[in-house]
């Protein structure tokens, strides 16, 4: 791909306001992605951000700033469904590998040690081999593949370039390292955005698949949410996370 395509789609217009839908409202729970549809929020543009996010955000940004060859950053497209539904995101870094001739998905991710240890399956005495838990982070990444596709030919391997902020020198994970996940075929995606949107747009609400044991505390619907607990609402006023 030449260089001035590549910079054509660097300034793409995605805005998240012009789409239906993020990459991130699609990795939602189903159940908060309704309330998100059948929500009237007073100031839905209204959005407290976490510490960890700003510092998110400014890891990222000095990313961004970063020159490096064969290697776009912050790439942003919006992909419409035949329906005309629009779809957007953002993704941190496509890497192009000259040894096999394809473009390579990279996110940049920072964890608490307690979430690094749940993405990467640390285990405890209690349980010593738990399974890592990156479904999020496969169904994200997939998600870009599927935005990107016509434009790039993405491998089926993508990387998490994590990073544990506060990191304790006594701490089983590094303070940085690069995880592999492989990613959902864009046909499986294709079937999953299909199938999550006929629900969330739908008239019935479909059962909660929310954490609620932490989501609605930090949850914007969890005010009129019949699910959130009158605890969960009288907690709502802290920050909200958006963690990256
Ligand atoms: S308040 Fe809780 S249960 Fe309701 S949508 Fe939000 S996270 Fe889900």
């Amino acid at each position: 791909m030449g260089s001035k395509r590549i910079e054509d789609l660097m300034v793409s217009n995605y805005r998240a306001k012009d789409c239906e839908y993020s990459v991130t409202d699609l990795c939602k729970p189903t159940y908060q992605l309704w309330q998100q549809n059948h929500t009237e929020l007073e100031n839905k543009d209204t959005k407290r951000v976490g510490m960890k996010s700003l510092i998110g955000s400014a890891v990222h940004e000095y990313f961004e700033k970063q020159s490096i060859d064969g290697v776009v950053q912050e790439l942003s497209w919006v992909r419409k469904l035949p329906n005309g539904t629009r779809i957007g995101g953002t993704a941190d870094r496509l890497d192009w590998r000259y040894s096999i001739n394809k473009w390579q998905l990279g996110d940049y991710k920072l964890k608490g040690d307690y979430a690094a240890k749940k993405f990467m399956g640390v285990g405890t005495k209690a349980n010593p081999n738990p399974k890592p838990e990156q479904e999020k982070e496969q169904l994200q990444l997939s998600i870009y593949r599927w935005l990107f596709k016509g434009m790039f030919d993405i491998e089926d391997k993508a990387v998490i370039y994590l990073i544990i902020p506060g990191h304790m020198s006594y701490s089983p994970l590094p303070e940085y390292q690069e995880v592999w996940l492989d990613l959902l075929p864009i046909s499986t995606i294709d079937t999953y955005i299909k199938g999550k949107l006929t629900v969330a747009e739908g008239d019935t609400p479909p059962e909660c698949d929310c954490n609620k044991a932490w989501m609605c505390r930090f949850c914007p619907f969890s005010m009129t949410c019949q699910e959130s607990t009158e605890i969960n609402k009288e907690e709502n006023n802290h920050e909200f996370t958006d963690e990256k």
